[in-house]
């Protein structure tokens, strides 16, 4: 599958090839992205100014939603094809951060631990997710609007502002130009 790859250490972005993910874990759940935001913090952390994981690799997106494909053997709300939407935090579910709905800053999970900041993330056409950062989309949203989140930090809703992103490079002598309308949270 395609992905786009971020490597903090040289400050690279680049369009990979690489094996889809598999299910090797009870409790997880292959989802097939359908659509994936470009969050400001995303253009941070490609600029080298937000924390990220240092020591590998990674794919970006923690802004996505798509489509059940794969499940591991304990999953059993979601099946082949259910809707679904990607919450990139998860904590200890013991700290004060993680009860008082704050998982982001959990000293256990938190930024160290973010899909598409730490593990590899939904820009990419696949991306393996912990069954309990997995949530079924209502029939009334769709997959679209299943992307953008609206996120709650210090307790006030935050606004999401769509913007149009523009990005060019080369990969194997092609020129690829991401432009998405995408929510700026
Ligand atoms: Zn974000
Ligand atoms: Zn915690």
């Amino acid at each position: 599958m395609e992905a786009i790859n971020f490597t903090a250490k040289t400050q690279k972005l680049e369009l990979n090839i690489v094996p889809i993910p598999k299910v090797t874990k009870p409790n997880q759940v292959l989802v097939k992205v359908a659509y994936s935001g470009i969050c400001g913090t995303d253009l941070h952390v490609i600029q080298g100014e937000f924390p990220c994981n240092p020591d590998k690799t990674f794919t970006l997106g923690h802004e996505f939603s798509g489509t059940v494909v794969e499940v591991g053997p304990e999953v059993n709300i979601f099946k082949k094809g259910d809707r679904v939407s990607v919450d990139p935090n998860d904590g200890c579910k013991s700290c004060n951060f993680c009860h008082s709905g704050n998982p982001h800053y959990c000293l256990i999970g938190g930024i160290n631990n973010t899909i598409g900041i730490y593990r590899n993330g939904g820009w990419a056409e696949y991306v393996l997710a912990p069954l309990v950062q997995v949530h079924k989309i209502p029939d009334s949203i769709t997959l679209e609007q299943g992307k953008c989140k609206i996120v709650k930090r210090f307790n006030k809703p935050k606004i999401t502002w769509l913007f149009k992103f523009k990005y060019r490079y080369r990969h194997l002598g092609h020129i690829l130009e991401l432009s998405i309308h995408s929510p700026l949270a």
